[in-house]
């Protein structure tokens, strides 16, 4: 039996369709799916512990980052 779950804020990078990617596993790893068009994508199952690691440590400083620059480009004056 396989889950798939959607992955929050990832854009495919085919077609660029947003909250489209789901993840799922089976035997052969874990996989990585666009519903709104083919791809498709593998990622190795060894690879991923690590990455995963490094994912969340970044990303509190990604989000960090990213507030700073959204409040940049609200800013600009009105007309
Ligand atoms: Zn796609």
């Amino acid at each position: 039996m396989t889950t798939k779950r959607f992955i929050a804020g990832a854009v495919c990078p085919r077609c660029g369709a947003m909250d489209r990617l789901v993840s799922y596993d089976n035997e052969e790893g874990r996989f990585k799916e666009c519903v709104a068009c083919d791809f498709l994508e593998k990622q190795v199952a060894a690879v991923q512990v690590d990455e995963l690691d490094t994912r969340v440590n970044q990303y509190e400083d990604d989000q960090a980052e990213t507030e700073v620059t959204l409040v940049k480009i609200i800013e600009p004056p009105k007309p």
